[in-house]
């Protein structure tokens, strides 16, 4: 992997780029793969760190949606089981398979999400996961057990997929970037370069130096999920396209879930989807879905939400939480495509969107994680021809992602380096103290921090703790009393100043603490 300073360097001497994405989540990053697996000369600049939006923030299912078969939306469902399956074979270091239990207390609801939970698995034809089957009561309280007995009358089981979004958004920057591609993180788009009413590049700003310096390309497209209005703007347009929602979750200790099968209740008292879902040893319960009036960059929690949680993770598994159990709350914004005004966000359409202004600016929004890949290559065909870019067909439906591998290992923090894992033992093997855990309470190694500056372009404690590792989004607390280790050896491996360590600690304790659960009270 290049260092930042190289990657600085390529950025400002390529006179013209054939296509330039403004936006390091999901959509702009498979953007970016897609592009440059079709032999265009790319680059990528995301203000922020890459993933560090709505696509570090997901519930990390790669699924087709069960919700979206009850809306009868029958070709997003099959779109993203198609992408689903993909996923699983270009990364099984970052996807896996996942039992599902549905449990169910009213009799009615056996044959309804049995048929339904049927066709769900049919759909994904020759990509499917697992059979789907109906449970007892008794097979359901031993796949879930602590599952709310009282009028349990059986359950269904499914699978869907499980992935690890930071991690998969770290494998697609270094995808780009082993397929020649340049990506930039903390590299703000601050306007576009017009010339005869066209968009032939953007400002930029390198927010580390804060040099400006001015990227030209055929193309550029705009991928910056509920910032997308922004860009937009930048471009003279000031319609209003987007609608955002806010999900939260709760992280909770695994003895909420003792099981290593999730728990999904398709349809709360107030009609939303749960789950409760086993990730890195922990328990994961989530979202929710309430329209908020402003995309921001830390979105926190509403007291509304944190009431909803509570409340349903007593009903389904048995008990409150307690203050000190909530291990990490957080929340992201779901960029929706707008269809006419009004009416719940739950209701707005999951699918993606693909506008081109007259200026040829390609726009890209909407859409889910699991169908990143698909949004990429529709953004491409489209800038291919607004560009004047050489045809290329799509090369990603079969491409293996960096670290590709099947091997079986053990901790899950560890299986998602994939076949680098034999490099950061390396590094424990030279150096034995990089063995040593960052905290206790977490399942990563001061090594990680390390591979973290040196090939993943991590600049801050929060990169490492947030999103090379997820230390944060898993135990707020521990993450917090791990920063200072992680920021000396990371100031050491940055050669940074004693002074920028501590003002990168301050940054950090400051988004943290956003992490912990405050009472109600
Ligand atoms: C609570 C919740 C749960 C979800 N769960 C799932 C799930 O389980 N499975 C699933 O498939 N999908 C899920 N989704 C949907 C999925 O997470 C999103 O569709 C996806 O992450 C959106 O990615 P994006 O790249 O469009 O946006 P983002 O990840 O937000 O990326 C946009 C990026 O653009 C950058 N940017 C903005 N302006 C500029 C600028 N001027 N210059 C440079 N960069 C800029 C931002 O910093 C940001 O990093 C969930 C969404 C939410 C909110």
């Amino acid at each position: 992997m290049s260092s930042r300073a190289e990657i600085l360097r390529r950025l400002g001497e390529q006179t013209q780029w054939d296509v330039l994405i403004i936006g390091g989540g999901a959509t702009g990053l498979g953007a970016a793969v897609e592009a440059a697996s079709r032999g265009y000369k790319t680059a990528l600049i995301e203000r922020s760190d890459f993933a560090k939006g709505t696509s570090s923030r997901s519930t990390k299912l790669v699924h087709g949606g069960v919700r979206y078969l009850e809306q009868m939306n029958i070709t997003l469902v099959m779109d993203a089981l198609r992408e689903r399956g993909r996923m699983l074979h270009n990364a099984p270091h970052l996807v896996h398979d996942l039992s599902f239990v549905v449990p169910v207390f009213d009799l009615f609801g056996l044959p309804y999400y049995g048929f339904g939970l049927k066709v769900y698995e049919w759909l994904s034809g020759k990509l499917s996961f697992g059979p789907s089957s109906i449970l007892s009561t008794k097979e359901t309280q031993q796949l879930l057990p602590g599952v709310r007995t009282q009028s349990l009358r059986g359950g269904v089981l499914y699978h869907d997929g499980q992935f690890d979004d930071a991690r998969y958004a770290i494998a697609l920057m270094r995808t780009f970037e082993d397929l020649g591609g340049t990506a930039a993180n903390y590299v703000e788009a601050t306007g576009l370069i017009e010339q005869n009413g066209k968009t032939i590049g953007a400002h930029a700003r390198d927010l580390e130096t804060n040099d400006l310096f001015d990227l030209r390309a055929k193309v550029v497209i705009n991928a910056t999920g509920v910032f997308t209005e922004q860009v937009l703007a930048m471009d003279g347009d000031r319609e209003t396209l987007l609608s955002v929602s806010q999900g939260s979750h709760f992280v909770l200790p695994p003895d909420f879930l003792p099981s290593s099968n999730a728990m999904m209740i398709p349809k709360t008292s107030d009609g939303r989807v749960l789950f409760a879902i086993p990730w890195h040893g922990s328990t994961v319960v989530g979202t929710t879905d309430e329209a908020v009036e402003r995309a921001s960059v830390e979105p926190r929690s509403m007291a509304s939400e944190r009431a909803f949680l509570l409340d349903h993770i007593h009903k389904y598994l048995g008990r409150k939480p307690r203050r000190e159990e909530i291990l990490s709350v957080w929340s992201g914004l779901r960029p929706l495509v707008r269809k006419g005004s009004g009416g719940a966000t739950s209701k707005l359409s999951r699918d993606h969107t693909i506008l081109v202004r007259p200026s040829g600016l390609v726009t890209v929004t909407g859409g889910k994680w699991t169908t990143y890949r698909r949004m990429g290559e529709d953004a491409i065909n489209r800038a291919a021809e607004v560009g004047g870019l050489p045809s290329q067909p799509s090369r990603t439906t079969l491409l293996r992602l960096h670290g590709w591998s099947r091997d079986a290992v053990a901790a899950e923090s560890d299986r998602v380096y994939g076949s680098d894992l034999p490099k950061l033992e390396q590094l424990s093997q030279e150096n034995p103290a990089l063995n040593e855990l960052i905290h206790p309470k977490l399942p990563y190694r001061m090594r990680e921090v390390v591979w973290a500056a040196r090939h993943e372009m991590a600049r801050s404690v929060e990169d490492v703790l947030a999103r090379r590792t997820r230390a944060l989004f898993l135990n707020a607390q521990a993450a917090i009393e791990a920063a200072p280790r992680v920021a000396d050896l990371l100031a050491k491996e940055l050669k940074r100043s004693e002074e920028s360590k501590t003002r990168d600690l301050e940054n950090f304790y400051t988004v943290a603490r956003g992490y912990i659960y405050e009472d109600e009270e």
